[in-house]
């Protein structure tokens, strides 16, 4: 083997001991194989889930290729085809297969891209990643990044980032002093807002239920005019978090309103954004949007409709300062740096932590600007077929404008018979999707965001609802 190469000679054998990684390569290839042919809920349930995985921890320990060939029979039955084409439930989203790759590579190098030193390549990598979300969303060129495990840390980290600069403002130091005593600190959501933000504020000691509501539309979005009475109803430092996607409806907030008020009020702008801010990658959609770069902080998920596995979560924050301030760690043995070196740890809450940067990417180079774009049209452009073809049946109705990927259906107005059909659906196998609530009233939700979904996909789905619908 040369000194810090590839192999030399590839017709020697490889380590035994690493044969497992070309089982693992086979069993996945297995697996993803029969996403678009196998059924795509569970067929186990949790008892026979237990009894096929739980088993005593040995002493000697077991031969690591047959703990990964049993691991892979094991599951077989539990695992739901959440990464296929028909898989259409909360809002999940599959896995573009360079993107699982570059998942494998970066495990095998198990970097820790907390910090640079012992990460330099991925570091670096992470660091063209997070250029290429600014350009193509269309970010400040100097936001903040950070990478995290999903769209719920993002909102820690951006809520995080907008404590420090709202208090900040008011000459406060949270960071080192903490919240006791600190100036009043007031957030806003819409009523509609998804509870990650509310689950981000009581992690960051701003109390969930202290977060103050605005109402929505029937659409589920946040009312610009009753926000700008709250806002003046006091003068304190303020966090408005507003919404790009409502997880049922794909609603998006009237973004440059709110900005405008933010503004207007000294109120710090936070937009959820965990599937929605990709319609910004779309000519055709980008204006769903309008104002949202003058935002002061975003939260987006890589891992739902960007199709990157789990975790991708990405935090950006136009004030980058404010984003470090709040993240970034120091420690005697930990060798002094400035922003012009990549330190995962400045932008994200972990301290050690894998490179999730890389999955994206290779999703990102491997779908280029065009097929971003495309990907997200052709998803909307589903949605919108699957609700057309619905709601032409006799008593189908679609509740929501379909502007985006998200559809909700009710069917003969009732809350009981649209339970039934979705648990019919649900056991028929032919897709799969969930119920939801919506402003009281249940319904059917139908999310699509996965890469591998043709319009043979939707034609099936559709007509497999419908012969639910006619049963129930
Ligand atoms: C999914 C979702 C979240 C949470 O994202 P995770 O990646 O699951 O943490 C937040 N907001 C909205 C609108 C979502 O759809």
């Amino acid at each position: 083997m040369s000194a810090g190469g590839p192999r030399a000679d590839y017709s020697q054998p490889m380590d035994p001991r690493y044969e497992v990684l070309g089982d693992a390569a086979r069993l996945a290839g297995e697996f993803v194989d029969t996403l678009p042919s196998r059924a795509v809920g569970a067929r186990a349930d949790l008892d026979e889930l237990r009894s096929r995985l739980d088993r005593p921890l040995s002493d000697g320990g077991e031969d690591p290729r047959a703990v990964l060939e049993q691991l892979a029979r094991d599951v077989e039955p539990g695992l739901v085809a959440s990464a296929g084409p028909r898989y259409f439930g909360f809002v999940i989203g599959g896995a573009l297969p360079v993107a699982v790759a570059a998942d494998w590579l970066t495990s095998a190098w198990d970097q820790n891209t907390g910090g640079y030193p012992p990460a330099p390549a991925l570091s670096v990598i992470e660091e063209v990643a997070a250029r290429w979300v600014r350009e193509l969303l269309g970010l400040p060129s100097g936001c903040g990044i950070g990478f995290v495990t999903g769209c719920q840390m993002a909102h820690f980290t951006c809520l995080a980032a907008a404590r420090h600069a709202v208090l900040r403002d008011a000459g406060w130091d949270v960071e080192a002093d903490g919240l006791q005593g600190a100036p009043p600190l007031r957030v806003i959501a819409g009523e509609q807002a998804h509870v990650t933000v509310g689950v981000a504020c009581r992690m960051l000691g701003l109390g969930q239920e202290r977060v103050r509501t605005v109402s929505a539309d029937d659409q589920g979005r946040m009312l610009a005019a009753e926000l700008e009475s709250v806002l003046a109803e006091e003068k304190v430092p303020t966090i408005v978090c507003a919404q790009a996607g409502e997880i049922n409806t794909g609603a998006f907030d009237p973004i440059a309103a709110i900005v405008d008020r933010c503004r207007a009020h000294g109120a710090w702008c936070h937009i959820d954004g965990a599937f929605g801010l990709w319609a910004a990658v779309s000519p055709k959609r980008r204006a769903l949007l309008d104002g949202f770069e003058r935002a002061d902080s975003w939260a987006t998920d890589g891992h739902k409709w960007l199709n990157v596995p789990y975790d991708c979560g990405i935090a950006a924050v136009a004030d980058a300062g404010a984003q470090r301030e709040a993240m970034t760690s120091t420690s005697a043995y930990i060798p002094a740096h400035d922003e012009e070196v990549p330190w995962g740890f400045d932008w994200s809450p972990e301290f050690s932590r894998r490179a999730r940067g890389v999955p994206l990417y290779a999703a990102l180079r491997a779908l280029g600007r065009g097929g971003t774009a495309e990907l997200i049209d052709r998803c909307c452009d589903h949605a919108q077929r699957i609700a057309e073809r619905l709601r032409q049946a006799d008593g189908v109705e679609v509740l929501n404008d379909v502007a985006l990927n998200q559809v909700l259906v009710r069917f003969a107005d009732s809350d009981e018979v649209t339970d039934a059909v979705v648990e019919r659906v649900q056991r028929e196998g032919t897709c799969w999707l969930s119920g939801s609530n919506f402003r009281g009233r249940t319904v059917m939700r139908i999310s699509i965001v996965g890469w591998q979904t043709t319009t043979d996909d939707i034609e099936r789905s559709a007509e497999a609802i419908l012969r639910s619908a006619e049963n129930a």
